[in-house]
């Protein structure tokens, strides 16, 4: 009995972690109620990551035949390194995330991680070797530490400790009723959208995948929180190629390169600084932020 028990234990484990890591990705990327109609090719590879380097050369995309939607893109992140992409709504962003994570396939270029095309590689691998932090995190009825410990259910308690640090989560477990035993999701304790994305950001950190990708919430939080998750960011961004989807520019003004997109083209692309000189999209974009945020 005990001999069945495991295999089939462990393989309700196996589902859950799967549809645990589609859910934050589906949720992320907006694919809810769509599938991906890529398929493995029979000699695919397991991705082997060097470094975790990103390049996108000339990437062409449409979601459908006689509207382009990326066009041409061509940038690169190095490893460790921290890439911001930014753009009006609609300029093609999150597409950008989507076809990183191989939802479609390109239909010119090509995407490559530390030199392999993503195309050659498994599905698996390729997802396995990024951790995201999307926008709204799905929280399971079950303890906040427990919520934790799903970012890599054979962390140690020491790993998801540290992780809890890292994510500047402890002032606020410690004022919780049960400090991190704590029940949460729907059922449980209601968290507030900083709070969430804290927690994403200490399951990242326990899963440690090589990339990352972020998507900023679209809503501003308010500006205590906001510290907070930014420097639980940074503490989780320290050892990853990082991509940040952003929406607000206060929170990317320190990001090694910062690409501007419209209506699918890279327009510009330097540092904060840089693109302020350039007094062109990114400026423009720029004072409009700064404008709104003096009159909220
Ligand atoms: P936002 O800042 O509003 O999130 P974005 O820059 O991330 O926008 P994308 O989500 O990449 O924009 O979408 C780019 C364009 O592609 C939009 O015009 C959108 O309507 C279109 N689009 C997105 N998903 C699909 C889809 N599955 N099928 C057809 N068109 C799509």
């Amino acid at each position: 009995m005990l001999q069945l028990f495991i295999p089939l234990n462990f393989l309700g484990f196996v589902y859950r972690e799967i549809k645990r890591s589609l859910t934050d990705l589906e949720n992320m990327l907006g694919l809810l109620n769509q599938h991906s109609s890529v398929i493995d090719k029979p000699s695919a590879a397991e991705l082997q990551i060097r470094g975790g380097q990103i390049s996108f050369s000339q990437v062409s995309f449409a979601y459908q035949a006689n509207r382009p939607i990326l066009q041409n893109c061509s940038f690169e992140l190095a490893p460790g390194r921290k890439l911001a992409i930014v753009g009006t709504s609609g300029a093609g962003k999150s597409t950008i995330a989507r076809l990183l994570f191989r939802f479609y396939d390109v239909q010119q270029g090509a995407i490559c991680i530390d030199g392999q095309d993503i195309r050659d590689i498994s599905q698996h691998s390729l997802r396995s070797a990024i951790a995201v932090v999307p926008q709204d995190t799905v929280l399971f009825n079950i303890s906040i530490r427990e919520n934790i410990h799903y970012g890599r259910p054979d962390a140690t308690e020491q790993e998801v400790d540290m992780a809890i640090e890292a994510a500047q989560l402890r002032p606020f477990i410690q004022s919780l009723p049960d400090g991190d035993q704590t029940l949460v999701g729907e059922r449980g304790l209601k968290v507030s959208g900083g709070e969430k994305q804290r927690i994403a950001i200490a399951r990242v950190l326990l899963k440690n995948a090589p990339i990352l990708v972020f998507d900023e919430a679209t809503s501003a939080l308010d500006s205590g929180v906001e510290t907070a998750v930014l420097q639980a960011l940074k503490q989780l961004a320290r050892n990853h190629s990082t991509l940040v989807i952003a929406h607000r520019l206060s929170t990317i003004t320190d990001a090694d390169q910062i690409l501007v997109l419209d209506q699918g083209r890279v327009v510009e692309q330097g540092t904060h600084q840089q693109l302020l000189q350039q007094q062109g999209h990114y400026a423009r974009l720029w004072r409009m932020q700064q404008a709104e945020q003096s009159h909220s």
